[in-house]
């Protein structure tokens, strides 16, 4: 169809491109269909305290597809934020941790369990975000108190005094806020000292090679006495070896998430890890 036309066209048109640009709006079309016909669902990956077991866990997204099976949130999340569909989804995510949450609040064994959601710097830029979390909470029922939003540096490329009034707001009802792989992005301590959070969650890239690697020990050193020094908790991400979880635990980081306390799982897969976790210790 190019034929003919001018080299501005025939770039348009070229065949890789135009490929690219069919599988991206075919997976926007599916994002909406997944929505629409509730083929989202979350998992849930234990986050460990060494001192008192399982305390919560972090809701991952996943898309149950008819024909793919279950798709890595790496792979479309991206997508579903180019598009705007983190929105809506992103409202549906808060609302299905939220009820678990409430789940979790019936019985005596789990009802201390924070949930952590993960919102997307363009989620909690909508205008509509605060209220919406509000809107949430009414209805489900949930405590804000054991509700805590992954944020990642990226939201810190907007205007800070916006981001910083709405974690305020947000904040006053309960509900706490960790920034998400920590010292992979974009952040300036002074916008961290200022920042209205709780916790910093250790990147997982520079848990990997902990033990081999003196360079990410003295990151992972650096980030725990840094979160100290402001008066904040920290997690680690990614933990898969005791070995990891030792080190970790000798510069000072006492939380930890990873495959070496449980992957990512349906809900009904916690408690039994959190009784592994009580007996094996963290
Ligand atoms: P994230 O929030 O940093 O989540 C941690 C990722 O590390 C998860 O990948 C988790 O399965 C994986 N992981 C956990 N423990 C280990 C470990 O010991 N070793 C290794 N190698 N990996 C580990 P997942 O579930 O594929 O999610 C990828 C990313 O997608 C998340 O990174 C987050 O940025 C995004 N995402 C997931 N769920 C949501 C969601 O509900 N909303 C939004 N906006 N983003 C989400
Ligand atoms: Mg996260
Ligand atoms: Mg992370
Ligand atoms: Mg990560």
């Amino acid at each position: 169809q190019a034929k003919g036309s001018g080299r501005n066209t025939l770039r348009f048109f070229d065949p890789r491109t135009q490929a690219a640009v069919t599988a991206r709006t075919a997976l926007e079309a599916g994002l909406r269909e997944a929505l629409r016909e509730g083929q989202f669902l979350l998992h849930y990956q234990p986050q460990i305290s060494r001192d008192q077991g399982m305390v919560g866990a972090e809701a991952l997204l996943r898309w149950e597809h008819p024909e793919r099976g279950l798709v890595s949130p790496a792979e479309f999340v991206p997508v579903a934020e180019a598009c705007g569909l983190i929105v809506p989804l992103g409202a549906w995510i808060l609302r299905a941790a939220c009820l678990q949450l409430v789940e979790w609040g019936r019985d005596a064994a789990t009802a201390h369990w924070t949930v952590a959601v993960n919102v997307s710097a363009l989620q909690f830029r909508h205008p509509h975000f605060v209220e919406e979390v509000v809107e949430v909470l009414h209805s489900t029922g949930a405590n804000p108190l054991r509700l805590k939003l992954e944020l990642t540096e990226s939201l810190l490329l907007d205007d800070v005094e916006d981001i910083i009034r709405r974690m305020g707001s947000l904040r006053a009802l309960g509900v706490r806020f960790s920034l998400d792989d920590f010292g992979t992005g974009y952040s300036s301590l002074s916008y961290l000292k200022r920042l209205p959070l709780d916790q910093l969650k250790i990147d997982q890239s520079f848990v990997r090679d902990l033990l081999s690697d003196p360079n990410d020990a003295a990151i992972a050193r650096t980030i725990v006495n840094l979160a100290h020094s402001l008066d904040l908790g920290v997690i680690a991400e990614g933990v898969e070896t005791p070995e990891q979880r030792d080190l970790l635990a000798s510069v000072g980081c006492l939380h930890y998430q990873g495959y070496l306390f449980g992957r990512p799982a349906p809900a009904s897969a916690l408690p039994r890890i959190a009784a592994q976790v009580a007996q094996a210790g963290a």
